[in-house]
């Protein structure tokens, strides 16, 4: 059984900037919920369910928790999702889909997970949204993906809320013989706390999230995620909300998929050619997806921003 598919890797005309350049996109889009999450979810509910687990429980109302209920109704196991009183009713509506029994709970994510965290019992497997080594090694194998389609990237492109995706990466990278590879890590204003905690040498907790990019709303990013920023190529990139919205649109028109802006962070570096990407020929870039954004809201923040 696979609990993620294996995506399309399309070269974009759109955004091949520079003569002689290639980006390439994995079009993790079009996962069955819309995101990477996925292959690191789906393979650490299928390890968690092997090891015995009777229930999962999560604590997110985003990508990560409707992932994780995907996951649990393939493998007929039960899903307990708690999620705060802030959770749109779209992203209800599509736990309910995925026949998750969902406690709305707290103002915020903290208080969703420590009710999620209290309701745990000993043969439930709590599935975290980005810090689980299990979840970064299913998240690599885009990486493997890439290497299969006979495509060598020399630099990557990826969104960063808590640094799963940059953690699966770069062991996908590392175990597919590339690991000088350079990632170029990038959130949006208010949500960077990967970027915050390079600036001040340790992994800073950010006081609030203020992005509309919620996929990205980690306040802390995880240990090994800070880790990578000095053990792995890295550069990290801080973009506006408006550009992020902004690439979104765009990549609608271009390549007829829609994103979240957690996704559309991403897709703004990879539209600015003048800028990070200039130097490399083939670029990979990671179109992580999410299903919290409507195009009607898109439009909306467009409008605002
Ligand atoms: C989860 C998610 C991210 C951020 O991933 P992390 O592993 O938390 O860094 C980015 N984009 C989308 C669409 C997501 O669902």
């Amino acid at each position: 059984m696979t609990l993620y598919i294996e995506t399309p890797l399309i070269e974009s005309a759109a955004m091949s900037g520079a003569p002689g350049q290639s980006v390439w996109l994995k079009m993790e889009a079009l996962q069955p919920t819309g995101s990477f999450k996925n292959r690191g979810i789906g393979f650490a509910c299928e390890e968690y369910a092997r090891r015995g687990a009777r229930r999962f429980v999560a604590a997110s109302g985003g990508n990560a928790g409707i992932a994780a209920a995907y996951a649990a109704r393939r493998l007929g196991v039960p899903m307990l999702v708690v999620v705060p009183e802030t959770t749109s009713a779209r992203a209800l509506e599509l736990l309910r889909r995925e026949r998750a029994e969902v406690i709305v709970h707290g103002a915020s994510f903290q208080e969703a997970h420590a009710m999620a965290t209290s309701l745990l019992g000993e043969t439930d497997a709590f599935i975290h949204p980005f810090d689980d080594p299990l979840l970064w090694e299913g998240h690599a194998s885009m990486i493997d993906e890439v290497a299969r389609a006979g495509v060598k990237p020399d630099a990557v492109v990826l969104s960063v809320g808590g640094g799963g995706l940059l953690c699966g990466v770069v062991a996908g990278l590392r175990r597919n013989g590339w690991p000088r590879v350079p990632v170029i890590a990038v959130e949006t204003e208010g949500a960077d706390s990967l970027a915050q905690s390079i600036a001040a040498g340790e992994r800073i907790v950010l006081p609030r999230i203020a992005s509309i990019a919620t996929s990205l709303g980690a306040r802390q990013v995880a240990q090994q995620a800070f880790a990578l920023s000095s053990e792995h190529p890295l550069r990290s990139v801080v973009v506006a909300d408006s550009a992020a919205v902004d690439a979104c649109i765009r990549f609608m028109d271009d390549h007829r998929v829609v994103v979240e802006p957690a996704c559309g962070a991403t897709l703004a570096v990879a539209y600015d050619a003048s800028t990070a990407m200039k130097e490399f020929r083939n670029v990979l870039v990671i179109v992580c997806g999410g299903v919290t954004a409507t195009v009607a809201q898109l439009r909306q923040w467009a409008d605002r921003t």
